[in-house]
């Protein structure tokens, strides 16, 4: 019986936000002197189980216990206090302090006080040591590198010496050769009876690392196994629901000429280069895991960063593109985030619409309000945006509706080439299908669009073409007749489904 209870042991626990369920069912057991990795597609609730460990979150049904007792954390300082040291998906460090402070940041007042300053350098130099070389404890944080700045984060966590070390994607920031410090450090720890939960979307660390793994889909526990009975093939299905796939009727569609083409682009000095070619009326999908090119991708295509590489636009005559958003090259780009990058909050929601094409409203030396607001409400009624009155401040809109507004705002450039940075992120299933409508009839309309999405099945219901994205380099082009769940999913990880290029 004792052996059962030892370690973190996480029964039923159920989370939402708002309307989103993040965690249905969540279930795992880490065990005292295992590492135990948590696999799951972006969304399936691996972050928000995180959380709820280590006291940011708690749960709103469901039992977390540790060696038999249970807990409740109230705050990241409680868990702390109680032996668990989470690294969090975000690097978070405060730039203007220096190292040593980062360490101990955040640690409670009693602990820490019981160390002298010496002593508190010794420590934070000696667990620094064990992950990175050459870091001044002094230099303020801001100076580092990210690599360095996440084995900072990671330092915080082991200063503590923790019964039970979390690390939420800790690797995915890391150099190569920190990495694998990081898993010597994790194999020691291990040895000294600490659980150790891990999460990365990388197989070969996984296969490395793990002793057992729990895959998590859709915010529930689909299965737990030991390393010797793990197969990758097997994974992929827990974590898509291989035979729950939807069979979406894909059939080829009647594409236009070339409108955009790129040329030779490379994203990193080691990664491959790309070729492609986006036709008229054609919705081409970029997928994958966090930061592996797509992002770059599109804004370069947008013309937003320089780099190797061509890009220019047949139809138009050839010639090169230059800036984005501007009618002239008919290519319009839709940020990723709405807050920083394009949502102007003390505005109206109207204003918002018609920033880019006001002079659209200027009658001789003057703004016609009621013409914007007229363009405004013929673009509201294409895209089923709800608003109380299109003079309010946009920031009385959901989530959602800011994004169509903001949709609006570009479809009002008439772009021959609308480019989407992930634009259901955070909106509502209802939105997100109006969304998707109106794509569809853009696209049939002649527009083309490229839609960076981290949903997997944003691509299956929509695209005719997703470029899965791995080290900066397209490693799968899938067509539509092969676009599914599972074909995407494997790409993610590098595998390849036969009859994919
Ligand atoms: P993962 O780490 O597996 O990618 P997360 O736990 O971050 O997944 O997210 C699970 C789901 O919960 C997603 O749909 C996400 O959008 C939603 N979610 C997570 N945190 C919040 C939050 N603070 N507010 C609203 N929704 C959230
Ligand atoms: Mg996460």
């Amino acid at each position: 019986m004792e052996e059962l209870s030892a370690g973190l042991h996480l029964s039923a626990l159920q989370k939402r936000f708002g309307a989103t369920i993040a965690l249905g069912d969540g279930n795992l057991h880490v065990k005292p002197g295992e590492v135990h990795t948590l696999l799951g597609e972006n969304g399936s609730g691996k972050s928000t189980l995180v959380k709820i460990i280590g006291g940011v979150h708690r749960a709103d049904q469901g039992k977390v216990t540790l060696d038999g007792e249970a807990l409740t954390f109230r705050s990241p300082r409680q868990a702390n206090a109680s032996g668990v040291a989470t690294v969090f998906q975000e690097v978070l460090t405060a730039a203007s302090q220096s190292v040593l402070e980062n360490i101990w940041l955040g640690t409670d007042g009693v602990f820490r006080r019981r160390r002298s300053r010496a002593e508190q350098r010794a420590a934070a130099s000696d667990v620094l040591g064990r992950l990175v070389d050459g870091i001044q404890l002094d230099s303020p944080a801001g100076e580092l590198s990210l690599s360095e700045r996440q084995a900072v984060c990671i330092a915080r966590a082991l200063v503590r010496t923790p019964r039970v070390l979390v690390l939420d994607e800790s690797t995915a920031a890391l150099d190569v050769q920190t990495r694998d410090r990081l898993f010597e450090e994790m194999r020691r720890l291990r040895s000294e009876g600490c659980a150790i939960l891990f999460i990365s979307h990388r197989m070969d660390e996984v296969e490395e690392i793990s002793d057992r793994v729990t895959v998590l889909r859709s915010g529930r526990t689909i299965s737990t196994v030991e390393r010797s009975s793990m197969t990758i093939g097997q994974l992929i299905s827990d974590m898509t629901g291989a035979s729950s796939v939807v069979e979406h009727q894909r059939e080829e569609r009647e594409l236009g000429p070339a409108i955009l083409s790129a040329e030779g682009i490379r994203l990193a000095p080691a990664a491959e280069t790309i070729d492609f070619e986006l036709r008229r009326g054609e919705l081409v999908g970029l997928a994958g895991l966090e930061g592996q090119g797509q992002d770059q991708f599109l804004r370069r295509l947008a013309g937003l960063i320089d780099g190797e590489g061509s890009l220019t636009q047949p139809a138009a005559g050839g010639e090169s593109i230059r800036a984005a958003g501007s009618n002239k090259t008919g290519v319009a780009y839709l940020p990723r985030e709405r807050r920083g990058e394009s949502l102007f909050e003390t505005m109206s929601t109207q204003e918002n619409f018609a920033l880019p094409t006001m002079r659209k409203d200027i009658r001789g030396p003057l703004l016609n309000p009621r013409r914007t607001s007229e363009r405004f409400s013929r673009a509201a009624k294409d895209l089923s945006i709800k608003f109380g009155s299109s003079t309010d401040a946009i920031s009385t809109l959901s989530g959602g509706n800011q994004q169509k507004v903001l949709l609006a705002r570009w479809l009002a450039t008439d772009p021959a080439v609308l480019l989407l940075n992930d634009p259901t992120r955070g909106v509502d299933i209802t939105t997100k299908r109006e969304i998707y409508a109106a794509l569809r009839q853009l696209c049939s309309e002649g527009m083309s669009v490229v839609m960076l999405s981290s949903e997997v099945e944003e691509h299956v219901e929509l695209v005719d073409r997703v470029l899965v994205f791995r080290n900066q380099s397209v490693f799968a082009e899938i067509g539509r007749t092969e676009i599914g769940n599972e074909t995407i999913v494997a790409a993610y990880f590098g595998q390849r489904v036969a009859g994919v290029a």
